[in-house]
């Protein structure tokens, strides 16, 4: 469904539009995409970028002035990360998800206009979820806006795929959330920010990558408009998703298995040694499994693993199978007894 909605916007509005939003790049489908993520994530509007990466780079600058206030959590994202590097913002970088240095660092930033707290919603590299019910708390306690960047978790964290603030029962209390297109949302490219309509008529009018970058191919656009329907026409994606993560997650902690994180189908099988890692991801995709080996310095030294990523489309079947290679590859290469 989703290739067939690329094809039939490819034809009827183009190949792309060679030009920005402004100027003469937008279409009908530009915003009744933004409406519909809008409409998703429950909030007030949206803005459509070329990439997340774009989203990330664009906002702060345009929100925060030299008076102001950025709390951003260690690991965030490297897109986050730059972003940040473009603003004039008073920066402050708290422990990894550490609710005790993230408020020791807002009372620091009270002598600041405005405070805005920044997180990944999911961490990638651990799957591990921000405590996004304490970050709100604390922002409350502060007067801090709540800035998530939701890539590895829109479309299927949360009953209904919302995302980590659905999860964690705070959708009414994030401002402002980033996500891609080039995840679950059909996984072509793009990117946006929704939140308060005030805040994303400043980012029309200030934000750099969305006034001087190409507006998204129709192809693109037809893609996560198409996907978006899915998941707001069921939540059987996102329910089915929790299941199988649940299935890995613990049948291979049964068979022996450390298993990062929690709840998130990124689950990285920690092993430790560079080495061991490489060889059973090897070793897997011999047995037709396509799983990837990550060691230093995409990970800290020490810390290699094989990182799973479960998919919608993966039966019980396919996950059992799964769980019966590793265990094969671990007994024989050692990682298991
Ligand atoms: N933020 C996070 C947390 C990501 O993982 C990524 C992509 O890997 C991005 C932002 C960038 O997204 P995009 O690929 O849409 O530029």
């Amino acid at each position: 469904e989703v290739i067939r909605a690329a094809v039939e916007a490819l034809e009827k509005f183009g190949a792309g539009l060679s030009s920005v939003r402004f100027i003469c790049g937008t279409q009908s489908i530009h915003k009744d995409l933004e409406e519909k993520i809008a409409c998703f994530h429950q909030r007030e509007d949206a803005i459509l970028y070329a990439s997340c990466f774009d989203a990330n780079a664009g906002i702060f600058e345009a929100l925060l002035t030299p008076e102001d206030a950025v709390l951003s959590d260690e690991l965030n994202h490297a897109s986050i990360i730059d972003g940040i590097r473009l603003c004039k913002a008073n920066k402050y970088r708290y422990k990894h998800m550490d609710m005790q240095d993230l408020e020791a660092k807002l009372q620091d930033a009270q002598k600041h206009r405005l405070r805005l707290v920044a997180t990944d919603g999911a961490f990638s590299m651990d799957g591990d979820i921000a405590p996004l019910r304490e970050i709100c708390q604390l922002a409350q306690k502060y007067d801090a806006l709540v800035f998530i960047d939701e890539c590895h978790a829109t479309g299927f964290l949360g009953p209904n795929g919302r995302g980590t603030d659905e999860l964690l029962g705070v959708m009414d209390k994030v401002t402002i959330i980033n996500s891609t297109l080039g995840k679950a949302l059909g996984g072509a490219a793009g990117g946006y920010t929704t939140g308060p309509k005030p805040l994303i008529d400043l980012l029309r009018q200030r934000s750099r990558p969305y006034l001087f970058s190409n507006s998204l191919p129709p192809a693109v656009v037809g893609c996560a408009s198409k996907a978006l329907d899915l998941l707001m026409d069921s939540n059987a994606i996102a329910q089915s998703m929790a299941a199988k993560t649940q299935r890995f997650r613990s049948k291979m902690m049964a068979a022996g298995f450390t298993i990062s994180g929690k709840d998130h189908p990124i689950c990285p099988v920690m092993l430790g040694d560079a080495r061991l890692a490489a060889v059973m991801a090897e070793d897997m995709l011999n047995r037709g499994i396509y799983v990837i080996g990550f060691s230093y310095p995409v990970v800290p030294k020490g810390k290699a693993r094989i990182r799973v990523q479960i998919s919608a489309v993966h039966s019980d079947e396919d996950i059992d199978r799964c769980v019966e290679a590793f265990t094969e590859v671990g007994r024989k290469h050692g990682a298991l007894p």
